[in-house]
C-alpha cells in the first residue's frame, strides 16, 4: 500500500531508533484521507506532536516522489480519528507524472557557510541568480554527507520560486526514467522534459557512466540545455578527471564551467551545523553537548543529524534533560562501536582492496612507489581510526621504532595539505573503512 512504501521510504533517511520509537508507531487511516489529505493515527499526543514537527514535511515530500502530489499530512489520536470522509480513497489515478522532488528545507537560507563549503555555495548562488551565463555547467563534488545534494536542491529551490522549470533528478532516476520511456517508445516524452527545461539538476551523477546508451542520451541532453544557455548543475563523489566509465567528450564537457569542491568542515563549521539543525528541529542542546557531538563525530554532516536526532529521541521518551553526562552516555556506544568495529585488519583490507595491491604487500618491506604510498596510508588511517599505539603500529608494520611511524604520517599530512586529489583519496578511503567498519 502507498503509504507502507512512503513509511518504508521514510525509514531509510532516519535512525532506526527514530523508526522504531515514533514512526512504527502511527497507523494510516486510510478512510480518512484522501490524495491531498493523508491521515495517520498515532497512539499519543507526545508522539503524534512530535512526528507533527520532525516528520509532516518529509513524508509529504515522500509522498510526492511516489505520487506527484504533494497531501497535507495529519497526525490525530487514534481515538479522535475522524471518519467524515469515509468514502474518499487515495485516488492514485489522480498521479501527476511532472514533479520536481524537491525536498522545501533544502535552502540556502538553512546552509551553513564554512572555509570548507564556501566555493561550493557561492558558485551555487551565482549559478541561481544568473542561470546559464555565468558558469554553465557547475560541476560540484566531495565527499558524502557534505551536502551536495543540500546545496543543488537549494538551487531547485531557489529557481522554482522565480517561476522557472527545474528538474532535478538523481542519476538513477534518470536511468529509471530513460528505460520506462524506452520500454514504452516515447522517448519524445522524456528529451522535452530534459532538453526543455531551464534548470537540470542531476545529483550523484558519477553513477551515469554505467552504459554507453545513457551516456549517449545524456551527451545530446547536455548538448542541446547547454547550447539553449539551459543552466546545468551536476554533484559527484569526484572530480570529472576521476570519473570512471565516462568517455572523454562527457568528461571535458563537465569541465566546460565551474568546479567548484566541498571538504570535510572545520569544528567550528560543524558547531554552526549542528546549531542549526537544533534550531530548525526545536532541540535543545547545550555548548558543551554541541561541542561533545562535533569534536567525536566523524565528518559525515549525516550521520552527525541523527545522532542528535537519536539522543533527543531518548531524552524525550526517558523524560531526561540533555545533559554532557546523559549525552555522553546515550552516544558512547555509537562512538564506542564504530571505534571497535575498526581493526587493523579491516584497514589493511580496505586499503589494498581498493588501492589495488596484496594485503601482504603492505606489511612486506617493498620499496615499489604505490606499495609505499599504500603502506603510508594505512599507518595513517590505522592511526586516525584505532587506540593502537605507536609502538605497536610500528610493531605490526615491522618498524623500526615509533618514530618512524611519525615519519610515515608526515608526509601524508604533507601529501594531504598539498595534493587534492591525493586528500580526496584518502577521505574516500576513510570513509570507506567508517561505513563498513
Ligand atoms: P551529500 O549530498 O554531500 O551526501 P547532503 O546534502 O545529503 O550530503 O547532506 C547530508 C545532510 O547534512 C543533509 O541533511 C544536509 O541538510 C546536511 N548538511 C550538510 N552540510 C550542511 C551545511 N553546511 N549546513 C546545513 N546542513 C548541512
Ligand atoms: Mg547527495
Amino acid at each position: 500500500m502507498l503509504a507502507d512504501e512512503v513509511l518504508k521510504l521514510l525509514s531509510t533517511e532516519i535512525s532506526p531508533n527514530e523508526y522504531e520509537c515514533y514512526i512504527k508507531q502511527l497507523k494510516f487511516n486510510e478512510k480518512a484521507s484522501n490524495s491531498e489529505n493523508i491521515v495517520f493515527n498515532a497512539p499519543n499526543e507526545l508522539i503524534a506532536r512530535f512526528i507533527s514537527t520532525r516528520y509532516s514535511d518529509k513524508i509529504a515530500h515522500l509522498f510526492e516522489v511516489k505520487t506527484g502530489i504533494k497531501p497535507k499530512i495529519n497526525i490525530t489520536l487514534q481515538n479522535k480519528a475522524k471518519s467524515t470522509k469515509q468514502n474518499q480513497q487515495v485516488d492514485v489515478k489522480q498521479i501527476k507524472t511532472q514533479s520536481t522532488l524537491l525536498n522545501p528545507s533544502y535552502k540556502f537560507e538553512n546552509f551553513v557557510v564554512g572555509d570548507s563549503n564556501q566555493f561550493a555555495y557561492l558558485s551555487c548562488k551565482a549559478v541561481s541568480e544568473r542561470l546559464g551565463s555565468v558558469y554553465n555547467p557547475l560541476f560540484i563534488y566531495g565527499p558524502t554527507g557534505l551536502g551536495k545534494t543540500h546545496l543543488l536542491q537549494s538551487v531547485g529551490n531557489f529557481c522554482i520560486n522565480n517561476g522557472k522549470v527545474v528538474i532535478c533528478v538523481t542519476s538513477e532516476q534518470f536511468i529509471t526514467d530513460f528505460t520506462y520511456h524506452i520500454n514504452n517508445h516515447s522517448m519524445e516524452r522524456f528529451r522535452e522534459k530534459y532538453r526543455k527545461c531551464d534548470v537540470l539538476l542531476i545529483d550523484d551523477v558519477q553513477f551515469l557512466g554505467k552504459t554507453d546508451k545513457i551516456q549517449e542520451e545524456f551527451f545530446h541532453t547536455f548538448n542541446e540545455l547547454h547550447s539553449k544557455n539551459g543552466q546545468i548543475v551536476m554533484t559527484s563523489d569526484k572530480p570529472p578527471k576521476m570519473l570512471k566509465g565516462f568517455e572523454e567528450r562527457l568528461k571535458s564537457r563537465f569541465e566546460w564551467g565551474l568546479i567548484a569542491d566541498i571538504t570535510p568542515p572545520e569544528l567550528d563549521t560543524k558547531v554552526a551545523i549542528i546549531q542549526k539543525k537544533c534550531e530548525f528541529d526545536k532541540i535543545y542542546l547545550n555548548k558543551d553537548v554541541i561541542n561533545y557531538i562535533a569534536t567525536n563525530m566523524g565528518d559525515n554532516i549525516r550521520e552527525i543529524e541523527s545522532a542528535i536526532i537519536n539522543l533527543n529521541a531518548y531524552a524525550t521518551l526517558m523524560r531526561q534533560e540533555i545533559t554532557l553526562e546523559f549525552a555522553k552516555n546515550v552516544m558512547r556506544d555509537q562512538i564506542k562501536e564504530k571505534r571497535e568495529n575498526i581493526s587493523l585488519e579491516n584497514i589493511i583490507e580496505i586499503v589494498s582492496k581498493e588501492l589495488n595491491i596484496k594485503p601482504s604487500d603492505i606489511k612486506s618491506k617493498s620499496r615499489s612507489a604505490n606499495i609505499v604510498e599504500a603502506r603510508r596510508i594505512a599507518i595513517y588511517l590505522v592511526k586516525n581510526l584505532t587506540p593502537n599505539s605507536m609502538p605497536q603500529i610500528a610493531s605490526y608494520f615491522g618498524m623500526k621504532d615509533h618514530s618512524a611511524v611519525s615519519h610515515n604520517i608526515k608526509k601524508i599530512n604533507e601529501l594531504i595539505e598539498n595534493n587534492e586529489i591525493f586528500n580526496l583519496r584518502v577521505i574516500e578511503l576513510k570513509n570507506k573503512i567508517l561505513t563498513k567498519g
